[in-house]
């Protein structure tokens, strides 16, 4: 039962001339090979193909890496950490359908295939784990710690989740009742008011300042001494909160947003001095939430500092299925004409949730998810025109963590006819949550040994702005002035290319000629 380790399946090596190993790193030759199109003067389209060389250079040596997470006694924050240390000691536990076995399921990391391409003899198709496509650090071997507004140690905030089994957690328990999260930045404007009780692990100072900035840089550093790291990258799964007004002079360039802070502007948000403190120390930065966190000041100041940030809010479960459903209705040629979302959940999200400001962050980031797919199809939509799109969050203490999400998609088919799917989808939202933060730490991490380059220039890292990180996250954060794509399926082929681009290999194309001729 699992899944067999990636490190125990075969490996693999490129043949071809463009394609180098060093002990220390791998590098590429790639060409890139895309379609530039042009209007004539009688308003048709020209395509015409354009190929560009770049070249990839991966460090091979996986670091010792640490993940920090901010909220780490949340429900998220107690399972993904459970859910790691029972992997890494290989448990096994008791239920009432029989025993279970630890698992990486959910993560695309650990969890799923890549093509690597067809056998030489039999031109049967070859799949590799994901996790083998290039160098990535395992999840066993990730030091977990972290901050919460709760002081609650971890094995008691786990039975606070109310997630997993009683056997699973009697396992882990003991490890985990040493884990207490650093205190933390508490702004108690920018969360809803019922999570005061809860807030009694909290750094001096209810507004912003750079003591608060500083006090973060300092914690992870020690944590990177402390357990000898090369790396950390910090994750937020913190509470949602609400939006942050966007004040020209205070969050709208990095100057001004430091500026903000050292003034103890009452705009700055909590995630956002997480985010400063981290772009200030080089440490990569993931928004699990949808909150707008990134303010143009902060994009700005990552950028100037050649700082990693990803974001925002986990796409675990409605939201992962609108992105491929969608995708699959409107490729199909198939009109779709609204989607009601109606979600319930009764874990300490959806009573953060109960509160109208920080409901507002989830239904922003919930409602912009079809949009690329909806305005690519000129022949079913008019400019501007939309599908109705409406979503509703509800708490329901009874159902814990067992999120309810109840879905309508409405849609015109051939000849005014209509299709009308209704879904409904209840599981642990944690468990769903869980190993897209896997997968984001890890995925960060290794976008940050990859470096590339055209013909003509220098060597440089992937823009500060982490897109292809897409896939895990709702309301994806792209560098300013790029598109934002949310299809499932276009995300993770953007994924996986890059990362084959980087030891040489096609894009993964289903065409299969081979087998195609008479
Ligand atoms: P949770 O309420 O159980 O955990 C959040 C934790 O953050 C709590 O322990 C709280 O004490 C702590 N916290 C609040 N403010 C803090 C601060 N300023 N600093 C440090 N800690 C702070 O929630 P969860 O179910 O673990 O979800 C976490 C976040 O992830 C939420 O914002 C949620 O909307 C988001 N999210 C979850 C999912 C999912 O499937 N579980 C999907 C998308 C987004």
């Amino acid at each position: 039962a699992g899944i067999p380790a990636a490190s125990v399946a075969p490996t693999f090596k490129v043949n071809s001339p463009n394609v180098t190993y060093t002990d220390a790193e791998i590098r590429s030759k790639y060409t890139y090979r895309t379609t530039s199109v042009d209007t004539d003067a009688s308003g048709n389209f020209v395509a015409t193909p354009k190929e560009t060389p770049y070249e990839f250079k991966v460090e091979r040596k996986v670091p010792k890496m640490g993940m920090m997470l901010v909220g780490w006694g949340g429900n998220n924050g107690t399972t993904v950490t459970a859910g790691i240390l029972a992997n890494r000691r290989n448990l096994s536990w008791e239920t009432k359908e029989g025993p279970r076995q630890s698992n990486y399921y959910g993560s695309v990391v650990m969890g799923s295939t890549l093509k690597l391409g067809a056998d030489a003899k039999t031109s049967k198709e070859i799949n590799i784990p994901f996790h083998n496509i290039l160098p990535m650090v395992h999840p066993n071997d990730i030091t977990i710690g972290g901050w919460d507004i709760s002081k609650m140690n971890l094995a008691n905030a786990m039975d606070r989740a109310q997630v997993l089994e009683p056997t699973l957690k009697a396992q882990v328990k003991k490890e985990m009742v040493d884990m207490v999260p650093l205190p933390s930045v508490y702004y108690p404007d920018f969360i809803a008011a019922n999570q005061e009780d809860r807030a009694d692990n909290v750094l001096e100072g209810s507004k912003a300042c750079m003591a608060h900035v500083e006090q973060i840089q300092t914690d992870i550093r020690q944590f990177k001494e402390k357990n000898g790291l090369d790396k950390v990258i910090v994750m937020w799964t913190a509470n949602t909160e609400r939006y942050a007004d966007l004040v020209p002079g205070v969050n709208d360039t990095a100057d001004n947003l430091l500026k903000a802070i050292e003034q103890g502007h009452e705009e700055v948000s909590p995630s956002t001095i997480f985010a400063v403190a981290c772009i200030l120390e080089g440490t990569p930065f993931i928004n699990g939430s949808p909150q707008n966190t990134f303010v143009p000041g902060a994009i700005e100041l990552a950028e100037k500092h050649n700082a990693f940030i990803g974001g925002d809010d986990f796409k675990s479960g409605q939201t992962k299925m609108k992105s491929a459903l969608v995708d699959f209705l409107i490729n199909a040629g198939i009109k779709l004409t609204s989607i009601a979302s109606y979600n319930h959940l009764g874990n300490n999200d959806g009573k953060n949730l109960s509160s109208q400001k920080q409901f507002r962050s989830k239904e922003i980031s919930k409602s912009n998810v079809v949009d690329d797919m909806v305005e690519a199809n000129t022949v079913l939509y008019k400019k501007g025109e939309h599908p109705d799109h409406c979503v509703v969050i509800k708490y329901m203490p009874a159902v814990a963590d067992n999120k309810r999400a109840l879905d309508e998609y409405y849609a015109e088919i051939f000849m005014g006819g209509h299709q009308t799917i209704s879904l409904f989808n209840i599981c642990e939202d944690s468990l769903l949550a869980s190993p897209l933060i896997i997968d984001l730490v890890i995925l960060a991490e290794m976008m940050t040994r990859i470096q590339w380059k055209s013909a003509e220039g220098d060597f440089k890292h992937f823009h500060s702005v982490l897109s292809v990180l897409s896939y895990m996250l709702k309301a994806p954060l792209t560098p300013p002035g790029t598109p934002v794509v949310n299809s499932l399926a276009k995300q993770r082929a953007a994924l996986t290319n890059i990362f084959r681009a980087c030891v040489g290999l096609e894009p993964e194309s289903d065409m299969t000629l081979e087998h195609k001729l008479f």
